[in-house]
């Protein structure tokens, strides 16, 4: 099951394009398609985090991605930059211990702003016991959303130019709390009028979900979740695609 988390929503827009254009509104539309092409593909199942223009708070998120059972987070968003010629995707993970650049650890405190607009309580998970006991526990979970991340970010360059070659990391509120491989995916720069004008676009917001899903899919083929149709297909090894259907039982998790 891959929870797919709409960036954004309700009283915050996130960011707006030069014509107007809201990242929530592109965020939820790209979010929906991806859910549709995952529900589509044998073994894949998707939940949509929100399906709605609705604020949800930013550690909410990850708790309603768990309560459904989830096997990976991933959050939409569009992203924006001051140089309206910036562009790109990117994909960015959690880090506890500062971030991999000053533009990822601006745009983390930008990210994390959503629950300051949303009339959010910033949330106890803020605390310093709380970051102590993810350190502990996360180490294993940042290592899977790299691993994870990286497959995405793969997927991506195919279509396109990414932002950066690599995926970057810090410290986003809505991947913190997360006990599931999570990254947050940046589709390409709303502030950039060539960009906004892609974004809203179906057969663009199509390719964006089609290259995150090849990304899933090659991570989950990698390191099948227990029990799921990628375990039953790794385990039947050089038979590939003769797996009968039904196999995995309800191996669609
Ligand atoms: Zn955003």
């Amino acid at each position: 099951m891959i929870a797919i988390d709409a960036g954004h929503g309700g009283q915050d827009p996130g960011a707006v394009g030069p014509t107007g254009k809201r990242e929530k509104d592109i965020t939820l539309a790209i979010a929906r398609e991806l859910a549709r092409q995952v529900n589509a593909t044998p073994g894949l199942r998707a939940h949509l985090v929100r399906d709605a223009d609705v604020f949800i708070p930013l550690h909410r998120r990850a708790q309603l991605a768990r309560a459904a059972g989830a096997d990976m987070f991933i959050s939409i968003h569009a992203d924006a930059a001051e140089n309206r010629n910036a562009k790109g995707s990117s994909v960015y993970v959690l880090s506890l211990k500062g971030a991999s650049s000053q533009r990822a650890r601006w745009l983390a405190d930008k990210e994390n702003a959503a629950d300051l607009i949303g009339g959010g309580k910033a949330a106890a998970t803020d605390s310093m016991l709380t970051n102590v006991l993810l350190d502990l526990t996360q180490s294993g979970q940042m290592k899977a959303s790299e691993d994870a991340g990286n497959h995405i970010l793969q997927g991506l360059k195919r279509i396109g130019n990414n932002h950066k070659p690599h995926i970057e990391r810090a410290n986003f509120a809505v991947l913190r709390t997360s006990d599931m491989p999570a990254m947050l995916v940046e589709t390409a720069f709303l502030s950039n009028p060539e960009e906004e004008k892609r974004l809203v676009d179906p057969a663009f917001q199509s390719r964006v979900a089609r290259a995150v899903l090849d990304g899933v899919n090659t991570y989950f083929t990698s390191q099948p979740p227990p029990g799921t149709l990628f375990a039953a297909r790794a385990a039947s090894g050089a038979a590939g695609g003769s797996i009968a259907a039904g196999v995995a039982g309800g191996g669609s998790r």
